[in-house]
Parts: C-alpha cells; sequence; structure tokens
C-alpha cells in the first residue's frame, strides 16, 4: 500500500492536518488509527465538574475523517524510516513519500505504584480518562467533608493547567453547596510553581487564596495505598530530596505521561527518556529524517502540550510538508503558542495565552484576557467545542 502522505492518528493534530491537506489540494492522504472514536478532550474538565457529560465530547470517527481522506482503521505498530515503510497491527505494510506522526501521549498509571488500584475505589479519580471523569464528577458531587488531594507530576503532560482547573471546579463546588469549610484541599505538583508566566501566575494565587488551598510545589507523587488512603510524594528542598505521606479522603490525579510505546519503541524517538519524537521546535520536521514531521503531543516541541497549540502547529505542518514535497525549501514556523483555558469556577475562566517566550500573547482584540471572566467561561463552555467541530477539524482555522 503506498500513499503520498501518510498521517498516523487522528486525533485534534491528525484530522486538522489531513483536512488542511485536502483544502490544498492533495488527494492521496491516507489517515490511520484504530479508535472507532473521536473525542474533544477538553470538555472533559467541564464533564468532571458535573456540567457536561462524556457523551457530548465523542462523535464517531467516521463523522470527523475528512471526504476524500482514506480511513486506514488499523493500530501502527512499527517504523522503518529508512526503508519509509511503516507496519499496523494487522500487518499491513504501508510506504509513503512524506508522513506525519500524532498519535498521541500514553496515560503512564503504572509509574505509580498504587495507583491503578486506587483508581479502582470510591475515593479516587481523573479527569484525563473518559471512564474516570464522570466518576470525578460523582465523587465531588457526594463529598462532604475530609481531606481532598489533587496531585499532578512533573512530567510534561497534556493540558498542564487540567489538574489546577479540576481543584478549582471541586473547590467552587463545595463553596457553593456550603461545606468547604470542612474539607481540607490541597494541591500537590511535582512543578516547581503554580505556573510558568508570572502575568497568569499571579492571578491563580489569587483563586488559591480565595479557595483557601493549601499548595505544595515540587511534590511528585511516588506511591499510593488504596487500603490506607495515603498518597507518598517525593518532595525536593533546599537540602535534598525527602518523603511525605499525606492521608485522603478524596484523589484527584493527572497520571505521569509519555509518547505512546510504539512510539517509544521506534527508531522515531531520541534521547528523551519519555519517547517524544525530536523535532525542529519551529518547523517541526523530524531531526533526523526530512520527509517525517510530527505536531501534538507526542512531539517534543518544548510548548504547553494542548489543543490550541495544534490549532497553530498544524498550518506549519502543512506548509513545510507540501514545501518539501514539491522540491522547495519549508519556510513555515512555529512560535510556541499555546493556550491554557482556567476554568476557575463555574461561570469563570481565565484564558492564559502564551508562546516560547513565556509572555501573554493574547489573540482576542479589545478585552483584557489577564483576569477571570465570564465571557471567557461562555467560550470555553460553548465557542470552543463549536469551533473544534465546525471549523479547526474541517481546516478552515
Ligand atoms: C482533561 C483534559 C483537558 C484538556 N483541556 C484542554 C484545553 O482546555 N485546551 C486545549 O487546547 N487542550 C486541552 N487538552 C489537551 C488536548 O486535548 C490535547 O493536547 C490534544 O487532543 C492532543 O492532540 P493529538 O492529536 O496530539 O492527540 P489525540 O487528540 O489524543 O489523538 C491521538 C490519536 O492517535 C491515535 N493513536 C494512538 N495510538 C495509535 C497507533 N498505534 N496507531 C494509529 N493511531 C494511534 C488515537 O486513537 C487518537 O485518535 C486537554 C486534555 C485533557 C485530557
Amino acid at each position: 500500500m503506498h500513499h503520498r502522505i501518510v498521517i498516523v492518528g487522528a486525533g485534534t493534530a491528525g484530522v486538522s492536518v489531513a483536512a488542511r491537506l485536502r483544502r490544498a489540494g492533495e488527494d492521496d492522504v491516507a489517515l490511520i488509527d484504530p479508535a472507532r472514536d473521536h473525542f474533544y478532550q477538553p470538555l472533559w474538565t467541564l464533564v468532571g465538574a458535573g456540567i457536561t457529560n462524556m457523551q457530548r465530547t465523542k462523535r464517531p470517527q467516521s463523522s470527523v475523517v475528512p471526504k476524500g481522506v482514506r480511513w486506514i482503521q488499523d493500530a501502527v505498530s512499527e517504523f522503518d524510516p529508512e526503508e519509509r515503510t511503516l507496519r499496523t497491527a494487522s500487518g499491513a505494510l504501508v510506504t509513503y513519500d512524506a508522513l506525519i506522526v500524532c498519535p498521541g501521549i500514553e496515560l503512564a498509571w503504572d509509574v505509580v505504584p498504587g495507583l491503578s488500584e486506587a483508581m479502582l475505589t470510591n475515593h479516587a479519580a481523573s479527569n484525563y480518562a473518559a471512564h474516570l471523569a464522570p466518576k470525578n464528577a460523582e465523587l465531588v458531587r457526594r463529598f462532604r467533608g475530609g481531606d481532598a488531594l489533587f496531585a499532578a507530576p512533573a512530567t510534561p503532560i497534556k493540558c498542564p493547567g487540567a489538574p489546577q482547573k479540576a481543584t478549582y471546579m471541586a473547590s467552587d463546588f463545595w463553596q457553593r453547596t456550603g461545606v468547604l469549610k470542612g474539607i481540607n484541599v490541597t494541591f500537590a505538583t511535582g512543578a516547581g510553581g503554580i505556573f510558568g508566566v508570572p502575568e497568569f501566575a499571579r492571578v491563580l494565587e489569587g483563586v488559591v487564596e480565595r479557595y483557601g488551598i493549601n499548595t505544595r510545589f515540587s511534590n511528585e507523587l511516588v506511591r499510593v495505598d488504596p487500603d490506607a488512603r495515603t498518597a507518598t510524594f517525593e518532595v525536593t528542598n533546599s537540602s535534598g530530596k525527602v518523603t511525605e505521606t499525606l492521608g485522603y479522603d478524596f484523589l484527584h490525579v493527572a497520571p505521569p505521561q509519555r509518547a505512546p510505546q510504539f512510539v517509544r519503541e521506534s527508531p522515531l524517538t531520541g534521547e528523551n527518556p519519555l519517547g517524544w519524537i525530536p523535532v525542529d521546535r519551529h518547523q517541526l520536521n523530524h531531526v533526523r529524517y526530512p520527509e517525517i514531521y510530527s505536531l501534538g503531543d507526542v512531539c517534543d516541541a518544548p510548548n504547553s502540550k494542548t489543543g490550541a497549540a495544534i490549532r497553530r502547529q498544524a498550518p506549519v505542518v502543512v506548509s513545510n510538508v507540501l514545501a518539501m514535497l514539491g522540491g522547495r525549501e519549508p519556510t513555515a514556523r512555529y512560535d510556541g503558542y499555546a493556550a491554557c483555558p482556567f476554568t476557575t469556577a463555574r461561570g469563570k475562566m481565565l484564558l492564559a495565552e502564551f508562546d516560547y517566550s513565556l509572555t501573554p500573547h493574547p489573540t482576542i482584540p479589545f478585552i483584557n484576557t489577564q483576569r477571570e471572566r465570564s465571557d471567557m467561561w461562555l467560550l470555553k463552555r460553548y465557542g470552543l467545542p463549536a469551533y473544534y467541530w465546525n471549523v479547526m477539524l474541517r481546516g478552515l482555522g
């Protein structure tokens, strides 16, 4: 089987790129993905907050694959970049002129002993998995008092703001229902601070104070004991590393994350132990194979791993792939733009937009987006999902 352009992964990145290639007149594009359903994952924050349901975040993959693009419903298992081939789980051999690799991220539950087992109990959940976000909503709704612990790892994760959003939305619910004063809310993260862009960090510190949340930085979750309901953290401080154990009655965890196994074990990876695909951070071409490009969560470009970043990466990849195939110099450049819509309460959102320079990079004219706003909440709740399905996945923006 040969296709001029082969795309691995039909998630946010794969479908956006395929649609743009079709609009550019490419008529031999194949999209390989085994999944029957396509999810709009940013809404999982609101599923976990009990504001919408999982069904509303999901559409059949067949309805989002652009017309004229061949969908191969199979999983890629091996790459041979020297031969310009890949193999699928069902044994098919596919050759290409250009390859675009975007199979997303793997949730590494196994890295923290006891974490998977904890997720089976009635005291722990996560907005990071389709089957656990509805459970989170239910546990938050039923919780009346005790220790509520929210943990996030230091590894790059998709939507690094999402663990905080889970903390704020739960705290807001508990405040509205009058039980927050009986709940000890802790947000523990392997990261060194609340957020890397000072202008937004200041607003988030105010949110933390408003709810009375205890923050613990440089706290990496290393073990969970679901029977004793304890979580152990490796804490890095000025004198080195120590371990500390906290009890919990409610636990939300964003698990550590890494590149999918078939990527980690392939010749496409580089030095990075988490297996991200090494690309030029501006042109998004593979550092060793000029006919391979990568974007989205799986690549090692040091942007915040978000759908918003993909919105800016997709046109760059399309332009550079078409240039490469046409024998021209690829010149399009990605500036590291990403956006994180911090839902800080029901009806309030802070839209943090920034780029590689880690300075605010607002794209919405006339309004001050460096504060919590109710119009931004409407954007998150209704505007962005509509934009995603009708504009971004159709290659229109
Ligand atoms: C709780 C949560 C909240 C978020 N909030 C936001 C937000 O507010 N704003 C924002 O911009 N982003 C947000 N994100 C992040 C955003 O959803 C991701 O960054 C984005 O979906 C990544 O796109 P992708 O195409 O790289 O991966 P995905 O969209 O995850 O798609 C990967 C695809 O690859 C396929 N695949 C996997 N393995 C194989 C294989 N072997 N062969 C072929 N195909 C394969 C999968 O089936 C899947 O369809 C959030 C994510 C989560 C979990």
